[in-house]
């Protein structure tokens, strides 16, 4: 381990500035899913810690609402900075609690920093407006405040730039947040608050709190302090937490579950197709919340692009992640390969074939073989439920419509993908898919500069973009009468 991701290691929760045990002194150990191995503890905080956390950010919030934005964005340059110059470690930390490949999470640490970056340029234009009054002798303003105490709950697959998205607009905007990181990865997120202290945001801006998920979620969903819950995460917990949040009438954003189609139309460039499907599919162990979960293909191509794709899964290096030169690493856990591999036994049940890969790796542990299986239809599981997983099922379809009319018919509305070259269809598909990210003839399409989430049970609101920062403000109107004019 370098000496650097040592000193980002904090095995303590931040709250008020000062690094905390629990109260009870109980802690809980954080596994490297390549090994099994455990690199570290964390405290197993409960309701009683975070209503202290929630505490100290509402006392921290008194004074850095009254920052102003270009303060606010010097913080966050310096923060920006921070993780530029330790991105060896912070990526060290990750691949050793997550398992991905140790350059995805140099990506991953420098996405993150982008993020600050963009919102703290976004922090000066958090603009409201003057509107023309209906009244002779009175004015109309309209204004922005930030929304108070942010409760933040980040998810395991994305530990550092899921919370750069949180985090970012919070501060830009003026608010203080509590953070509860996912059990697997909570080193990540502690780093935040290494990074904070390094780059001077005030005690009591960053607070992050591990343990135990309900009694935290619990105490973060009823206190009245917190006036906003962002979260990441499964579809089933988000909705748990809008409905915790609905006594207190909290804001709140969700970025939840998906389940993205990949059409590939008969005029489609197949190589760059398979280049974007390997990177819609297999990044992360295929364990992103826009992964490509369903394949579909028109059926004259079909044969072209089950042949190269096969030929692009075969040339995945598996391995342990710090290895460097592997393309996919471990899945999280035990049970996210026994998903991949109920998925499967119920396609290859149903007649899927199994044309590359289909068994965990010989590597053993939670490592899993990048497979492929051709022949999926609508009645196996994977066509409605997140495999999460480094499976891909193709589909066949005949017809513009039937792609579309297959692709919207899930529940999700997260990320979708398709590849054509021609554009009239670029368009009639594109305005026909019920999602709210599409990436055409692209395979990865997340940036900070654009707007991130999901339409129908796949989210509410948007991370990033110039949308962002609006998630974290409330809107004032006020009318000045009076004037004599
Ligand atoms: P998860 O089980 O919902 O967990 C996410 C977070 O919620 C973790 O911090 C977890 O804590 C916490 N949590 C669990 N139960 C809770 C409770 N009762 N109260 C409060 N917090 C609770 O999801 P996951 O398996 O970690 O992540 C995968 C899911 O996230 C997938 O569905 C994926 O699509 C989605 N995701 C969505 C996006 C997006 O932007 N739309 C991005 C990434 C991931 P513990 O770990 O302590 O249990």
């Amino acid at each position: 381990m370098l000496a650097k991701t040592k000193h980002f290691m904090k095995q303590a929760n931040l709250i008020g500035g000062e690094w905390v045990q629990a109260d009870s002194g109980a802690m809980q150990g954080v596994t490297n899913p390549a090994n099994g191995l455990e690199i570290g503890q964390v405290p197993t905080s409960g309701a009683v810690e975070t209503e202290r956390a929630i505490a100290a950010a509402a006392k921290a919030f008194e004074t850095f609402k009254k920052t102003t934005a270009n303060e606010r964005a010097t913080m966050m340059r310096r923060m920006y900075e921070a993780m530029l110059d330790n991105v060896d470690a912070l990526a060290e930390l990750l691949t050793m609690e997550q398992g991905k490949p140790l350059f995805e999470a140099k990506g991953e640490i420098t996405i993150g920093a982008n993020y600050i970056l963009w919102f703290a340029e976004e922090a000066r234009r958090a603009y409201g407006r003057t509107v023309p009054s209906p009244w002779a002798d009175r004015r109309i303003m309209v204004t922005k405040e930030p929304v108070g105490v942010v409760a933040a709950i980040t998810p395991w697959n994305f530990p550092s730039s899921m919370l750069a998205r949180k985090i970012g607009p919070a501060i830009a905007a003026g608010c203080t947040s509590v953070i509860k990181p996912a059990a697997q990865t909570p080193f990540s997120s502690l780093a935040w608050g290494v990074l904070a202290e390094e780059a001077g945001i005030p005690p009591g801006v960053i607070n992050v709190v591990t343990g135990k998920a309900s009694e935290i979620g619990g105490e973060l969903t009823r206190n009245p302090l917190v006036k906003k819950m962002t979260f990441t995460g499964s579809t089933a917990v988000g909705k748990m937490l809008i409905r915790q949040c609905a006594d207190t009438v909290k804001k709140v954003s969700m970025e939840l579950g998906g389940n993205a189609p990949f059409i590939i139309f008969d005029d489609a460039d197949i190589d760059r197709a398979v280049e974007g499907a390997i990177a819609a599919k297999y990044r992360n162990s295929g364990q992103t919340c826009v992964c490509t979960n369903r394949f579909y293909v028109q059926s004259s191509v079909y044969d072209e692009f089950v042949t190269k794709m096969t030929k692009a899964v075969e040339a995945l290096r598996v391995g342990p992640s710090l290895d460097g030169n592997n393309d996919q690493g471990p899945l999280i856990d035990e049970a996210a390969v026994q998903k991949v591999e109920e998925l499967l036994a119920d396609a290859v049940e149903k007649g899927g074939k199994v044309v590359t890969g289909g068994a965990r790796h010989e590597l053993g542990g939670s490592f899993f073989q990048p497979t492929l299986v051709a022949d999926a239809t609508t009645d196996m599981r994977f066509s409605r439920e997140e495999i999460f997983g480094p499976l891909a099922p193709v589909f066949k379809f005949e017809s513009e419509d039937e792609a579309i009319q297959m692709a919207n018919d899930t529940e999700f509305g997260l990320a979708c993908y398709f590849y054509t070259q021609d554009l009239g269809r670029t368009y009639r598909v594109m305005e026909g898919l019920n999602y709210g990210l599409v990436g055409v003839n692209e395979g990865v399409i997340t940036t900070p500069e654009a707007p991130f989430g999901g339409v129908k049970e796949s989210g509410l609101g948007a991370e990033g973009g110039a949308e962002g920062i609006y998630e974290y403000l409330d809107t004032k109107y006020t009318c000045i009468g009076g004037l004599g004019l």
